[in-house]
């Protein structure tokens, strides 16, 4: 093997931590309900080769199973497993080469594990074993990656289809529906998205601080504060380290029949220098070239989690779709505007602080949608802000209050169709 192609991936036991370095990352299981026994534990993992075949080599504490799927656009190769708890030290600086230009590994959903390796071409599982090794008992998994043609890919893909379903159903769904009591006025009810989780960290700041934390730790903040008011009803995307799909967070927000959705993000950008909370509404068009590559990798958390794309949007030549999305992007933006006043000169905002982007997570046609960034993981001061707990408790203070206004024009509206309806 040529030395220059191998990547190596010492992998530790980290306790409910995640990594991300040199565009490799794992992520750890947060939703963990088996004892320690019952989860399986991969301790190395590297992946060695050239442009025309890899072999993956991964250690675990047992005999695994697992199943191999392909995606395309962009293709990618999973391995779907039990639960299963990675580590990565995150000491090795060493590129992902030849046909894997990305490894990553980690939670999808409870009791479920994945690995994603993302290839520049193609490829195809040429054989795999798994054996157990004399020297410590641990299960080693030899895998050779091949490069395929597209059209033997394709096959293999449709192949798959029927016995995994189309995207490999791996969105969670717990016994999350709470439906509303017969006969009672329906409560108000906000869901609070956490950006990110599972698999997915998102984007990773100084001293290990990983987005998919910060987000979720601002969305409990925010729902206690919430639960003390009155008449408002708080749920939330996710509550653990989980992975959700962007659709998932979608549909949870109308199965639950939300008045409001708002996805709480920290993400990262390329001009370090930039800070600040900024508050995004959808917009097919965009503001601004910097919200757009903002809503482009935020829309790209699927990919890295193993989903296959969403179907093309058939529905927007509906008239009446487009009517009520028209009616609830003037909502969105009335939210937007109030959460701007709360937060003027009590955090730091960026320059214009209200942008819109295409962002897939507020595309519900009927939920007024907004997207909020805290500040940004790419900048010292702003990790230093928003990872601490009396900013995170002040800023949701400041947010529970916009969504209490809110949520009153919200009410004063209803009466009044209410009145001319009779
Ligand atoms: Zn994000």
């Amino acid at each position: 093997m040529n030395r220059n192609t191998i990547i190596k991936m010492r992998i530790l036991l980290l306790a409910l931590l995640s990594v991300l370095t040199a565009g490799i990352s794992t992520s750890l299981a947060g939703d963990i309900k088996q004892t320690a026994d019952e989860i399986a534990v991969a301790y190395a993992a590297r992946v060695v080769g050239d442009n025309n075949r890899v072999r993956l080599v991964m250690d675990f504490d047992r005999r695994i199973k697992f199943k191999t799927m392909y995606l395309e656009n962009p293709d990618r190769l999973v391995l779907d497993l039990e639960e299963t708890i990675f580590g990565l030290d995150g000491s090795s600086d060493e590129r992902i080469r030849g046909l894997v230009t990305d490894f990553r590994a980690g939670a999808i959903a409870p009791g479920r594990s994945r690995v994603v390796l993302l290839t520049s071409v193609p490829t195809r599982v040429e054989k795999y074993s798994i054996k157990p090794q004399q020297k410590d008992g641990r299960h080693r998994l030899t895998m050779d990656i091949i490069k395929t043609d597209r059209e033997t890919y394709r096959d293999a893909i449709f192949l798959q289809t029927g016995a995994l379903g189309e995207s490999g159903n791996v969105a969670y769904k717990g016994d999350r529906i709470r439906r509303d009591r017969k006969g009672r006025a329906k409560q108000f009810t906000i869901v609070i998205d956490p950006g990110h989780g599972g698999i997915d960290g998102g984007a990773e700041g100084s001293g290990r601080t990983i987005e998919k934390s910060i987000t979720l730790g601002f969305a409990v903040a925010l729902k206690r504060v919430l639960e003390k008011t009155r008449n408002i009803r708080v749920l939330m995307t996710r509550e653990h380290d989980v992975f959700v799909s962007l659709a998932e967070r979608v549909s949870f927000a109308r199965r639950n029949k939300a008045d409001l959705m708002l996805s709480i993000h920290a993400d990262s950008l390329r001009q370090r220098q930039i800070r600040g909370a900024t508050i995004y509404t959808l917009s097919e068009v965009g503001s601004d070239e910097f919200s757009r590559t903002m809503a482009k990798n935020e829309n790209r958390a699927d990919i890295f989690a193993g989903l296959a794309l969403p179907k093309e949007d058939t529905a927007v030549a509906d008239i009446l779709l487009d009517l009520a999305r028209r009616e609830t992007g003037v909502f969105s933006v009335q939210f937007a505007s109030t959460l701007i006043d709360r937060l003027s000169g009590r955090i730091s905002l960026i320059k214009n602080p209200h942008r819109a982007a295409n962002f897939q997570v507020l595309r519900a046609p009927d939920i007024p949608s907004v997207l909020l960034e805290l500040g940004y993981l790419s900048n010292a001061d702003d990790v230093k802000q928003i990872s601490s707990s009396e900013w995170q408790a002040s800023t949701s203070e400041f947010v529970s209050q916009a969504i209490v206004a809110y949520q009153r024009t919200h009410e004063i509206r209803n009466a009044f169709l209410h009145l001319r309806a009779k």
